[in-house]
């Protein structure tokens, strides 16, 4: 992210979050719903306030494509409520039904988000194509390129604080939103570039272009997609057991550790894991190192750890 970018997130943080150790990498699922609203409230009200000028200019420059591209951008508003949603949702406490909480329910507002994405991909394709048919001139003045470059240039910096914020709380469902944004800037550019063109008499530039841009946008989606259902599904990060199994190592009395397994439930990780120890030791002492292992783990990893305690030499 670069550094421009960076500073306005800092800025949004410091002036909405409180209480945050690191800015840079949350973990804490209350202070991680808490960046995933500011980022879906920045949206909403970028969005809105976009919207509203792309409006304004659109009736006073009589451009019908401004007025498409004011929809549009006020259509965007949807994903941001999605992403709201899902943080409430999978915020909510642990039930009968439910024992290990709801914070899977960030994955599928990710999947709902990026079929979201795909559609916009898709109805890009179909717009293009009907715009390479039609091989027709998209009329407009240089003033409207000029709100459309501008609309896209903001729109570009909401994808960016957006990825930035995700990233900080490592969350597919703000990136995934980002590019929602990215899309409308890049809609907008294309528009912008139609008009430009059809002054020189090429009407199908933008046709052209746009076809690129439904594969860029579909791909995304379906790499987005294809993350989120791999988290459901319950995949296993090798970088994280090797911290773990180090961590287990660097307590004392620890001879080994295996079988680890690290259970993602969102916002809430469950570790189980087994460590080698000395037979000769007490069930009191081997308690003990199990437990110093447990917090070990968890005041690293963030993580909820159950340790089970082998003997040396035997990996049962
Ligand atoms: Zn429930
Ligand atoms: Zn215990
Ligand atoms: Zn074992």
């Amino acid at each position: 992210m670069n550094a421009f970018t960076r500073s306005i997130t800092d800025f949004l943080i410091r002036n909405t979050q409180k209480n945050v150790e690191d800015i840079y990498e949350v973990n804490d699922p209350v202070q991680r719903q808490g960046f995933a609203y500011l980022e879906a409230w920045m949206s909403i009200i970028g969005n809105v306030v976009l919207a509203i000028v792309k409006f304004v200019f659109g009736f006073m420059l009589n451009s019908i494509s401004l007025i498409a591209d004011a929809v549009h951008t006020a259509s965007d508003v949807l994903t941001s409520l999605v992403v709201i949603l899902g943080f409430k949702l999978s915020s909510l406490p642990a039930d009968e039904k439910h024992p290990h909480g709801h914070g899977r329910i960030e994955f599928i507002a990710t999947l709902v988000i990026a079929i979201m994405l795909i559609i916009v991909g898709v109805k890009f394709g179909f717009s293009s194509y009907e715009r390479l048919k039609a091989n027709t001139p998209v009329q407009g003045s240089y003033l409207v390129v000029g709100v459309m470059l501008l609309a896209a240039l903001l729109k570009e910096l909401m994808s960016q604080i957006s990825i930035d914020l995700g990233q900080r709380i490592s969350s597919g469902t703000l990136i995934a939103d980002a590019w929602h944004h990215r899309t409308d800037a890049i809609a907008s550019v294309l528009v912008a570039i139609a008009i430009l063109a059809s002054g020189f008499g090429y009407y199908k530039v933008d046709a052209i272009l746009g076809f690129g841009v439904s594969a860029l946008i579909i791909w995304t989606g379906m790499e987005i997609f294809s993350d989120s259902a791999s988290k459901l599904i319950g995949e296993t990060n090798q970088e994280d057991i090797a911290a773990i199994e180090q961590l287990a190592l660097s307590v004392s009395g620890v001879a080994d550790a295996h079988d680890i397994a690290i259970h993602d439930y969102g916002n809430s990780k469950h570790v189980v894991m087994h460590i080698e120890v000395d037979e000769k030791l007490t069930v009191i002492e081997a308690h003990s190192i199990a437990e110093r292992v447990e917090h070990m783990v968890n005041q690293n990893m963030w993580v909820t750890t159950t340790v089970h305690v082998d003997r040396v030499g035997s990996s049962s």
